[in-house]
This record gives C-alpha cells, sequence and structure tokens, in this order.
C-alpha cells in the first residue's frame, strides 16, 4: 500500500489538523440523549440574524444560478460602513479562506510567518500547507497582565528578511486575550513595511464599543495591515460561510487574483448583507454574551477556578487538574465544551457562553464535575 502521507509536501505532513467541536447530532448517535447543547464553537446562541433568514428565504428559487462572483451588492454595503473603498475589501467563504488566501498569496517555503502560541489553530495550518515556516512565539503565562496573550515584543523581535506575514487575533481564540489599542498600535508601527500584520478581529462586536479595538482605523496609516472580521460570530451565520478582509486595493488585487471565482455562495452575500443592517441584533449577542460571561464567570470565582478575562463569546477555564474528566462529565449529561490539549493547555477548557439558560445549566453541572 503506498504511503500517501509520505507523498504530501512536508509541511502538510507535519501539520496537525484542526479539531472542530462535537456536533450535537454526534452526541445524539453516540450517547443516546437529548436536550444537548453546544457550547463548544462559539456560535451565536441567539441563532441566525432574523433580517439575514428573511433576506434569504426568497432566493431558493435562485440556486441553479452561480452567485455574484464580485460580490458587489455585499462589498457596497461593507465600503460604506467601514468607509472604505469597495477595492480594499476580499470576501471570502469564512473569513478563514482570507487567511488561507494570504498565505498562498505571499508565502512560499523560502519564508516564515508568526504568531503567538495559543492563538488560532488555523494560522499554523494554513502556513505549514504552503511549505512555509511557522514561527510560533512563546505566549505570556497566566500571571502577566494579560494572561496567555500574546507577546508583542517577542514577535517583533522575531520578525527577519524571510518574514513575509504575521497573524494576531484581537481578542484571541481559544483565549479570549486581548491586546489594547496602544499596545497594538506600537506594535504595528515597528512591523517593517514589507511585512504584512494581519489582524483577525473576528470577536470585535462581543466588546464594548467604548473598549473596542478597531484595526479598519488604521488602514490608511498601515499599508501592509490587513483586517479580517467574520459573519460567523456576533452575526450568526456561520453555518452559511463569509467573512472578509479590509486591506489596501493592491493587497486586495494581490488576495484576488487566487480566490476561487465563486468563493462565497448567494445565499451567504445575501444574508450578509441584510445582517450588516441588524443592530438590534448585534446589541442583543452582545447583552446576552455579557450576561451570561458575568454568570460563567462569578460561578468560576466561587468554585476558585481561574480563567483569563475574556472579551469575546467564550471563557478559557483552567480546572488545574486533566480537563479530560470533566469534559466527558459534562458531556453525558448533554453539554458540548471545547477541549484545548491540542493547543497545549490540556487543563483547561474553552467554554461558548450560550444563553442564559444554557449557561445556567453548565453552572449547575460545574461544582460536581470538578469534585
Ligand atoms: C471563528 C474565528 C474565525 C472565523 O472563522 P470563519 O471562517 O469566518 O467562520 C476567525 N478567526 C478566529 C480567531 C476565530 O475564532
Amino acid at each position: 500500500m503506498t504511503d500517501f502521507k509520505a507523498l504530501a509536501v512536508p509541511g502538510v505532513q507535519k501539520l496537525n489538523p484542526y479539531v472542530p467541536g462535537k456536533p450535537i447530532s454526534e452526541l445524539e448517535r453516540e450517547l443516546g440523549i437529548e436536550n444537548i447543547i453546544k457550547l463548544a464553537s462559539n456560535e451565536n446562541p441567539l441563532g441566525p440574524s432574523p433580517k439575514a433568514m428573511a433576506a434569504i428565504a426568497p432566493l431558493m428559487s435562485e440556486l441553479a444560478l452561480y452567485p455574484d462572483g464580485n460580490g458587489f451588492e455585499l462589498k457596497k454595503a461593507l465600503a460604506e460602513k467601514h468607509g472604505v473603498g469597495m477595492d480594499q475589501i476580499t470576501l471570502g467563504n469564512g473569513s478563514n479562506d482570507v487567511l488561507v488566501l494570504l498565505a498562498e498569496a505571499f508565502l512560499s517555503a523560502a519564508h516564515n510567518a508568526i504568531y503567538s502560541q495559543y492563538s488560532f489553530a488555523v494560522y499554523p495550518i494554513a502556513i505549514q500547507a504552503i511549505g512555509a515556516t511557522h514561527k510560533m512565539i512563546p505566549a505570556l503565562g497566566w500571571d502577566s497582565d494579560s494572561p496567555l496573550g500574546c507577546d508583542l515584543d517577542a514577535m517583533a523581535a522575531a520578525i527577519d528578511a524571510q518574514t513575509r506575514l504575521i497573524f494576531i487575533a484581537n481578542p484571541n481564540n481559544p483565549t479570549g486575550s486581548f491586546l489594547t489599542k496602544q499596545a497594538l498600535y506600537n506594535f504595528i508601527q515597528q512591523v517593517p513595511e514589507d511585512v504584512i500584520v494581519v489582524l483577525d478581529e473576528a470577536y470585535l462586536e462581543y466588546s464594548p464599543e467604548s473598549m473596542r479595538v478597531d484595526g479598519s482605523l488604521w488602514l490608511s496609516e498601515f499599508p501592509n495591515l490587513v483586517v479580517t472580521r467574520t459573519f460567523s460570530k456576533a452575526y450568526g451565520l456561520a453555518g452559511l460561510r463569509v467573512g472578509y478582509s479590509l486591506s489596501h486595493p493592491d493587497i486586495a488585487n494581490v488576495i484576488n487574483r487566487i480566490r476561487q471565482p465563486f468563493n462565497v455562495n448567494s445565499l451567504a452575500l445575501k444574508a450578509a448583507e441584510a445582517a450588516i443592517d441588524d443592530a438590534d441584533f448585534i446589541q442583543k449577542s452582545m447583552a446576552v454574551n455579557a450576561k451570561g460571561l458575568e454568570l460563567l464567570c462569578d460561578c468560576c470565582d466561587e468554585l476558585k477556578l481561574r480563567y483569563v478575562p475574556s472579551k469575546g463569546n467564550f471563557l478559557l477555564v483552567d480546572f488545574a487538574q486533566d480537563a479530560m474528566p470533566i469534559y466527558e462529565h459534562l458531556l453525558h449529561n448533554g453539554i458540548i465544551t471545547r477541549p484545548v490539549a491540542n493547543y497545549g493547555l490540556p487543563n483547561s477548557l474553552r467554554i461558548t457562553i450560550g444563553s442564559e439558560n444554557q449557561i445556567q445549566r453548565l453552572i449547575n453541572l460545574l461544582p460536581t464535575a470538578v469534585a
């Protein structure tokens, strides 16, 4: 039998595949239980934006047609929202798609890309798939000002002549840690102009407006800055797969060369366009998240469990022991959380902030789960 793995390009042989959260249907099959809740993939407990649902309902009869490959209407709406030109926007089949396109466009085996330990698992996958070198920079410790956050000084020091990309998620997943405006700005200022900083803002909508670090405001100052956003989280459209980047038009032009001509489907384009206008839904999503996060943090405080203060829609909880038995206990009681041992955090679980009822159900189980 041929060893197909040995035939794969070296970077692919070495990479660790992405481990998704367990789907509800899978747990139903395995355990035959009902009323399962999934707090494993940072999905919106409110479901999709109602405006998005209404907008796509009449589209079913048009599914035989290819989508608008240029995503004109969505780009127009996004350009207005962000005060940028349409030529600065690249649409993706999820922002994941844009991250991969950036790696494909700017990296080769001769280059490296930098990211922090405990940051989004897609970064090393995208980098290694190209055969480029991935430079993972150790994160800060639990006892720092930004627990498990990026060590920006070390990341800046790691830049060399072969560095092409730096990936930073703010807020970060799976930790929930975040960088201040000043720290991030100072960092970007130090980055050479021919190194592209990819600022992944998948969770931006969850921080209160007054504290928000919106990298898109720096685009005119830093032509080497790319900001990515998604409709998967606060907008509740993860199943449709749509995200985008904002960048200098020249960078958008480069990515556009390798993008699949119809990388965003017609329902996703329409739903996203409608969701942008659904300010009420975003407000509601933020409020539900703030409430659930507070409940869960209070519970952790009571149980003396350490956690990373989060600006996302999830909480990384450290159980100070192997987290798998706790994960299993919750699983057998119908709650799916996310183990993060693959990130090098075997004692922690990442828990998505569900609805108040869902979080209450989890809180009721936690004391016995950790006992
Ligand atoms: C969820 C997430 C994304 C978004 O993924 P999509 O492909 O847009 O669904 C991007 N970055 C981070 C850090 C995330 O957690």
